[in-house]
């Protein structure tokens, strides 16, 4: 089974014109929650997920769910949950959030095409303002999903113009009336690219962590060699997650994981914090 990393790549480029600013570094990104580019960005994806036969979901808090139903899967298992956000801190990087999220949705596509049937349902996930650069709460709408806040402690929370997320949300057309409930879920699974320097300092390619939603989460660094070995793991497959849970190319995916030369896992992306 292998991604269309052309398709990925496609996507995740198409997501980064809306927000785009100048930096010298490379592309670049803006995308504060409730803002037109965060408008653009959802219903693009809404239409990639629905694109795909997922059906779609948005919670209160504007948190996003595209869910597939393998053919041959009991529709009422617990699904895998896959996926990331798309705010972004200011002039943000283009992948952080959206690799998460675009390679959650090529997982899924990969595997309608290898018409690979996992034994679960799998819902691809939008968290809202997960980076708090709007209402400086980070992670807001998975503390919602996972029930740490309740969703009108969120919809109240007012951005520096005393806008609040319910009035945002309901000018973009994304105050949904679903709920999304973390504890429904088997277990989480997050491509990430992490922009801070946490790993690079620690020497470590990739760190996985535990429990940071309600499973599994995963971070990969930026720095170009662990970008790097990075691509050779994770483009590779950025379904790794899904396919341990489809119990199929697992061990594949972790033999060339190996052969590349990634320890994993490399730390806890908790510890030393
Ligand atoms: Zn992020």
């Amino acid at each position: 089974m292998n991604v269309d990393a052309a398709r990925l790549r496609a996507d995740i480029e198409a997501n980064a014109q809306f927000g785009a600013v100048d930096a010298s570094e490379g592309p670049a990104r803006t995308v504060l929650t409730g803002s037109d580019a965060d408008k653009q960005v959802r219903e693009r994806f809404v239409e990639r997920l629905s694109a795909a036969g997922l059906s779609v979901r948005v919670d209160a808090v504007g948190n996003i769910v595209g869910r597939w139903i393998p053919p041959s899967c009991d529709p009422d298992a617990a699904p895998v949950a896959v996926g990331s956000h798309f705010d972004s801190v200011p002039r943000g990087g283009i992948f952080d959030g959206p690799l998460g999220t675009y390679g959650a949705l090529e997982s899924v596509r990969a595997m309608q095409a290898a018409e690979v049937s996992p034994a679960r349902p799998i819902e691809v996930v939008c968290f809202t303002e997960e980076e708090g650069a709007r209402f400086g709460v980070g992670t807001l709408g998975s503390s919602v999903a996972t029930g740490q806040r309740t969703a009108s402690e969120a919809l109240s929370l007012t951005d520096d113009e005393g806008v609040s997320l319910a009035t945002h949300l309901e000018r973009i057309g994304f105050a949904g009336e679903d709920t999304i409930d973390a504890a429904h879920w088997d277990s989480w699974v997050e491509l990430h690219i992490e922009q801070g320097t946490k790993l690079t300092s620690n020497d470590a390619g990739v760190g996985i962590g535990n429990s940071l939603h309600t499973n599994n989460h995963v971070v990969l660094d930026g720095s170009e060699m662990a970008a790097e070995k990075a691509r050779r793991v994770f483009t590779t497959d950025p379904g790794m997650g899904v396919i341990r849970h489809a119990d199929a190319g697992y061990e594949e995916a972790l033999a060339e994981a190996n052969e590349s030369d990634v320890p994993i896992p490399m730390r806890d992306a908790t510890e030393g914090e």
